[in-house]
């Protein structure tokens, strides 16, 4: 049985999906403005490590939105546009902003072994459906119009507090916290199609029953999921962050339009930290896995660090910290081949693996405890009493949901190397390919002087520190 630690009641729950054969979960996307940081990846590494544990026992559709446009820079709607900001910040077009981070977005989330999900919805591409709903709120009388948006009026929908509670509501509505401009009715009030402004032409637009303009970021969410999902979607996800206000309008809107609840189990990940504060993206100094490679530290030593720490805590992040996860996940990987060595990587399973097996799984079923997962397997291949076919076989299962490259039979010695090492690798590999031998040789020079040698073996190149 998966129990899961529900934001809405605050309590550990047995899951039950509403369909055995299809459980269905959403996760809230990238902002493709700028680069993904390591923060915004430990979300995703948790996402990832609950659709492994869920779909160990259950086929599971999950969408995630990537958010193209309409994220304004304060999460309350106010300020500009993220894309158009990074758009001209870039002095690029917002489209062409948004398709690079987005495959910048996707390479670091394939690196830390995130599994992809079913449907990839892009904002943009949904506008459809957004304006059907903002539909739908007005014909139900959700909705009001000031100079600048249409917007949903939260005094009318009486569960507004459901995810944060009363007292939180009660003070942002005394206004404590959020500045209101004249035209709202209430501070939590928010936008769900704004309007181009007047003076100054937006990239991203389109035509709406209100007038030209682009959809509020809490009504992309709901319109996608529940497009791919139906109206009440057995998990929803994302950051801590998203609580007091993105999945609060998320429920508001939602439940006021179908009259059905919209997420049974909302799951949300704690923040990773940094010593001197929050890591923060539009803050723009921050770290990413292109820093971590070019410091020699390969991804899945983060993705080991993030596994270490229970996705409900704040970790606090330090490079001592990644010397420890990048030794012990060198370690694990030892002991791992090894194992493989001794039982001709044949796997037995026996009663004494299973229970190993078992205990690997209860850890993940008990809300993700990663950390307690990881200790077991350690001591399981440390264990006397296991063969190392039995050992063999409780890695299979073990390495499935850690997904730490236990089980390759070499280690890639590329992996710790810097990004622009390896991208001139690659691009000798295309020059030996095509047979031009010059440009192999100038970038075997260019290679050498960034500290590395490579060689040419019959298993491609090679590459050794100097
Ligand atoms: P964004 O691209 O800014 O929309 O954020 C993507 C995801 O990262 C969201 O689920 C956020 O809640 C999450 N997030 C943002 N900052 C952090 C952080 N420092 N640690 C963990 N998750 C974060
Ligand atoms: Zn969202």
């Amino acid at each position: 049985m998966i129990r899961l630690y529900n934001t809405a009641s605050r309590r550990k729950e047995d899951f039950t999906p509403q369909r055995k054969e299809n459980v269905t979960m959403y996760c809230c996307g990238p902002t493709v403005y700028n680069f993904a940081h390591i923060g915004n990846l430990r979300t995703y590494i948790f996402e990832d490590l609950l659709s492994r544990t869920i779909r160990a026992e259950y086929p599971l559709t999950h969408v995630m939105n990537v958010t193209d446009v309409g994220h304004l820079v304060s999460d309350a709607d106010d300020g500009e546009d993220k894309m158009e900001l990074g758009a001209a910040r870039e002095g690029k077009s917002a489209w062409d902003i948004a398709k690079f981070y987005e495959q910048k977005f996707w390479q670091d989330y394939d690196a830390l072994h995130c599994t992809r999900p079913t449907i990839v919805s892009r904002a943009t591409e949904h506008i459809a459906p957004m304006i059907e709903l903002v539909k739908t709120l007005e014909e139900k009388g959700y909705t009001y119009r000031t100079s600048d948006g249409i917007y949903y009026d939260t005094s009318k929908f009486d569960r507004y507090d459901a995810l944060v509670g009363h007292a939180h509501i009660s003070g942002l509505q005394g206004g404590a916290r959020v500045e209101m401009s004249d035209e709202k009715r209430n501070p939590t009030d928010f936008a769900l199609w704004k309007f181009s402004p007047k003076d100054k032409k937006r990239q991203m637009e389109w035509d709406s029953p209100w007038g030209v303009g682009f959809p509020g970021w809490h009504i992309e969410c709901s319109a996608m999921a529940m497009k791919y999902l139906g109206n009440t979607l057995d998990i929803h996800c994302g950051g801590i962050d998203h609580v007091t206000i993105h999945h609060t309008n998320e429920i508001a809107q939602s439940e006021a339009a179908t009259g059905r609840k919209y997420v049974n189990y909302w799951i949300h990940g704690e923040f990773l930290i940094l010593r001197s504060g929050k890591m923060s993206k539009s803050g723009g100094t921050f770290i990413t896995v292109d820093v971590l490679r070019e410091k020699g530290y390969e991804p899945l030593a983060y993705r080991y660090l993030c596994l270490g720490a229970h996705y409900r805590t704040q970790l606090e992040f330090s490079y001592e910290s990644m010397d420890s996860a990048a030794k012990s996940l060198k370690n694990l990987r030892a002991l791992a081949a090894q194992i493989g060595q001794e039982s001709a990587r044949t796997a037995q399973e026996t009663e004494n693996s299973r229970a190993w097996k078992t205990k690997f799984m209860q850890a993940m079923q008990d809300d993700l405890n990663a950390p307690k997962a990881l200790a077991v397997t350690w001591e399981a291949v440390r264990c006397g009493e296991l063969s190392a076919a039995e050992k063999w076989d409780f890695l299979q299962t073990a390495e499935a949901i850690l997904s730490l490259d236990l089980l390759k039979e070499e280690q890639p010695a590329q992996l710790a190397l810097p990004t622009e090492v390896l991208a001139l690798l690659e691009q000798r590999a295309a020059a030996r390919q095509a047979k031009d031998w010059k440009k192999s040789d100038e970038l075997r020079d260019a290679i050498a002087q960034k500290g590395y040698v490579v060689k040419d073996t019959p298993q491609g190149q090679q590459t050794e520190k100097k």
